[in-house]
Formats: structure tokens, sequence, C-alpha cells
């Protein structure tokens, strides 16, 4: 898929600060140790959105990796995960982590904000449809990232229950998403899954391929690079475990794409092919 010039374009107008005119940003902590920079900022301050975003510059240069959880606030485990990363130290690229994308909603324990359903106003090709996303999308091309992670959580078993997502990982069509994604649901599925819960392993889910406005849809379609969208299931899982296996996958996907975490669990040694 060839890239949209015209959004490339806007990108490269507005890569000139990290995050452009997204609203009133502020810095509130920049620390540097061996593990590299790590800075934490304020998307909106000042608004009912208001959210941070963690910056992490490893030691050693490698590819930006844009990770976003909290979309949905009824969806801890995807904002659990997406706060470990945060809290994670690399050896080499760059993160820049939004762990709770959607703070109204997470704070109300509900899917949808008052502007709806967030990870719907993303659509390829035209402008994201309200501030929050707007803002999130400008964050999204400031970063120019090489990937990027959408950690949700899902209801049922994928393919048992109706309309369930269960435990999966959707790629985007862009390559090398459809190849790492089966390496990372084997990964989970070798290593935290347990033998006794078949229901719960983890399975590749469908290609997006921005036909559809959501965040990572518009990632394939209008950035045409790689994506994913991870979703760990309530179903007889507690939160924190499914939080815990969703960071497995996300350090896996890291990995895969030249990310690796600082003492990760994760050796990237089989696995995968050309499949
Ligand atoms: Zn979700």
């Amino acid at each position: 898929m060839r890239r949209r010039t015209f959004l490339a374009n806007s990108a490269a107008l507005g890569g000139s600060t990290l995050l452009g005119t997204a609203g009133a940003t502020a810095t509130t902590a920049t620390t540097q140790a061996s593990g590299g920079t790590r800075t934490t900022e304020t998307l909106l301050a000042g608004t009912k959105y208001a959210t941070d975003v963690i910056t992490i510059d490893a030691p050693n240069d490698g590819p930006t990796a844009v990770v976003v959880g909290g979309m949905h606030g009824d969806e801890p485990s995807g904002y659990r995960a997406a706060s470990d990363v945060a809290s994670w130290e690399f050896d080499a690229g760059k993160l820049v982590v939004l762990p709770e994308a959607n703070r109204p909603a997470i704070e109300q324990e509900t899917r949808h904000n008052d502007d709806g359903d967030l990870n719907r106003k993303f659509p390829t090709g035209q402008a994201a449809e309200t501030k929050l996303a707007r803002a999130i999308w400008r964050l999204v091309e400031n970063a120019d990232p090489d990937v990027v992670l959408d950690l949700h959580s899902s209801k049922g078993v994928y393919r048992t229950h109706e309309s369930a997502v269960g435990q999966a990982v959707f790629p985007t069509v862009v390559d090398p998403a459809p190849t790492y994604a089966q390496v990372a649901i084997e990964t989970a599925n070798d290593t935290v899954v347990p033998w006794y819960m078949p229901y719960h392993r983890y399975e590749r889910g469908n290609f997006l391929d921005g036909s559809s406005p959501l965040l990572v849809h518009k990632v394939a379609g209008d950035l045409d690079r790689p994506g994913y969208i991870v979703e760990s299931t309530k179903f007889v899982l507690d939160p924190p475990t499914a939080a815990r296996w969703t960071s497995l996958v996300a350090e896996t996907l890291l990995a895969k794409h030249g990310i690796p975490r600082r003492d990760g669990r994760v050796e990237i040694t089989a696995g995968g092919g050309n499949r």
C-alpha cells in the first residue's frame, strides 16, 4: 500500500516539535540514567482529556514505537500493560507511550467518553474526528513511528463467543506485521498461557487495512506502517494476569521490531519464519 503523501507531508510539517499544537503541553519530568532518557509530558494539558505521554530514549539508536493503552476506559489489562511498557528500560530505539489515552472513560470505567467511542474516530484519509483523537493522531504523526501498538481488553473467547475478539493480535497488512503477530501469539502461548486453558490461546486476528476508523487501521491506511491491536480477554482471567500476558505480547512485538526490553523475558531466537 502506498503511503498517502498529503498526510506524510502534514506529518513532516508538524514534526518540528514533539506534540506540535496538540494543546498546551507541560514537561513534568525528565530523568537520565544508564537506561537512556525518560521524559513525561502532558497531552492536552489543562483540559478534561489531560493525560501523560512518556517518551523513552534508549541508549542506542533504533526504531521508534508508539504504544497506546486505555483507548477504552473499561479495558484495564490494556492500560495496565501500557503502563508496564512505560516503566521499562530498553536497549535500543525510542518509545512514545500513551498509557491512558482516554482518561475521562478510564475514570468512569466506561468504554465511551462523552464524544462516543474514541477508537472509531480515526478515519483513513480524513482528519481524526474529535479533539482527543486529533491530539493522539498528531502525537503519532510527530513521532513518525516504525510501529504502533494499541493495547485493549476483550470479553469472550475468539471464534467461540459471538462477536468476541478474545485473545488475539490483529496486525496491519503492512509487512512484517503479519509475521511478527504470529511470533507474538506463539511466544505468549508457549510462555504464559497454561496448557489447561486452551480457549485462552492467542490467535492471529484479521488484517487491519485502513477500512475502519480505528487508530491502527489509520496507521495502515495513512502511514503504511506496521501496527497491531492486542486483545486479552476478561473471560475467567483476572485483569492483572491479562495485563501481564498483554505486556509479554507487547515486549515480543517491540523486540521483533528492534526495540528490545532491557533484561526482558523474550528471547527472539526461534518461531515466526516466513509464514
Ligand atoms: Zn477496546
